[in-house]
């Protein structure tokens, strides 16, 4: 359930729709600590666990910082906030208002999920109070202990989406801007990386430019959400980024009629598993279609979406 990388960053799977699907991080430094993404309502009680184990106190977590507002990122940050007394929520300043008033949120998750498994993988979600929040601009910088935070705006996946260089590590903390890469993807030509392109907000050349942004900073690591930490070399970015422009080039080249969920779904599937074999991974079609069915239908969402924005010109 936790994992020790050095620099004093410990993974907590938070256990969310899987085991090692979506990570969130403590960060400690000279007693004082930051958790980097949510998870739901059952992180919490994983995060006081490992702060018992570390002998950290609560009282002295500084900062609950979810990339973005997506419930997969925020869902459980009114439960931390709510076990952790002296914390502040640190959020993008168009994530904001979502955490004061968290109904469009729900609403928004509870149309894609039904009621029923709605309940189940995010609970209750409480609007956290304002004084609470600390809204990060592009450019803000936090500290806790002796470490540093810097947040950069990363528009593309969500436009509520900051990243967080790490300057100890040399490390982003990347959300989804970063794309995806499930352990099952690591092999000996390092991490194999998709884009994420969840509705509603996917913007191409956005994405592009924040991953480029980052690319900047000359990271060595990428601390994904979903999942883990990955080395980071420049080959690394520009796959990524060319998967990006082939999702555009796979919808500019269809028919308008042939723009539907199940034909892109289709072309999505084939296109990532071939990504994969020149990758050097060898997985069973069966294996691959289980890992990545959620992945594969909210990319296929998200870029159905982008079209039709785009269509009418949004
Ligand atoms: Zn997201």
């Amino acid at each position: 359930m936790y994992q020790s990388l050095p620099f004093q960053i410990t993974v907590i799977d938070t256990g969310l729709m899987g085991s090692e699907v979506a990570a969130c991080y403590l960060l400690e430094s000279d007693g004082e600590s930051a958790i980097i993404e949510t998870g739901n309502y059952a992180t919490a009680e994983r995060v006081l666990n490992l702060l018992e184990q570390r002998q950290l106190s609560k009282e002295k977590v500084r900062f609950i910082i979810p990339t973005h507002v997506h419930l997969d990122h925020s869902g459980g940050a009114s439960s931390l906030i709510d076990a952790l007394p002296n914390a502040q929520l640190v959020i993008h300043p168009r994530g904001a208002r979502h955490m004061i008033d968290p109904t469009k949120l729900i609403a928004g998750a509870t149309a894609v999920y039904g009621e029923a498994k709605f309940h189940e993988l995010y609970g209750n979600i409480s609007p956290i109070d304002e004084d609470r929040l600390i809204i990060a601009e592009d450019c803000d910088t936090l500290t806790f202990g002796n470490r540093r935070l810097l947040f950069r705006n990363t528009p593309g996946h969500a436009s509520h989406h900051f990243c967080i260089w790490d300057e100890l590590s040399s490390g982003w903390f990347s959300g989804d801007t970063f794309g995806i890469s499930y352990r099952q993807f690591l092999n000996e030509n390092g991490s194999y990386l998709f884009p994420t392109t969840t509705p509603v907000q996917f913007d191409p050349e956005a994405l592009i430019t924040s991953i480029k942004l980052m690319m900047n900073y000359q990271p060595k690591k990428m601390y994904l959400t979903h999942f883990g930490a990955i080395d980071i070399k420049p080959s690394t970015a520009t796959k990524l980024c060319i998967q990006i422009d082939d999702y555009v080039a796979m919808i500019d080249s269809q028919e308008e009629s042939n723009i539907t969920h199940k034909s892109i779904h289709s072309l999505l599937s084939d296109y990532t598993y071939q990504k994969m074999l020149e990758h050097g991974l060898a997985m069973s079609v069966e294996k691959f279609e289980k890992l990545m069915a959620m992945d594969l239908n909210l990319n296929t969402q998200g870029l159905i979406v982008w079209h039709e924005r785009r269509k009418a010109g949004r």
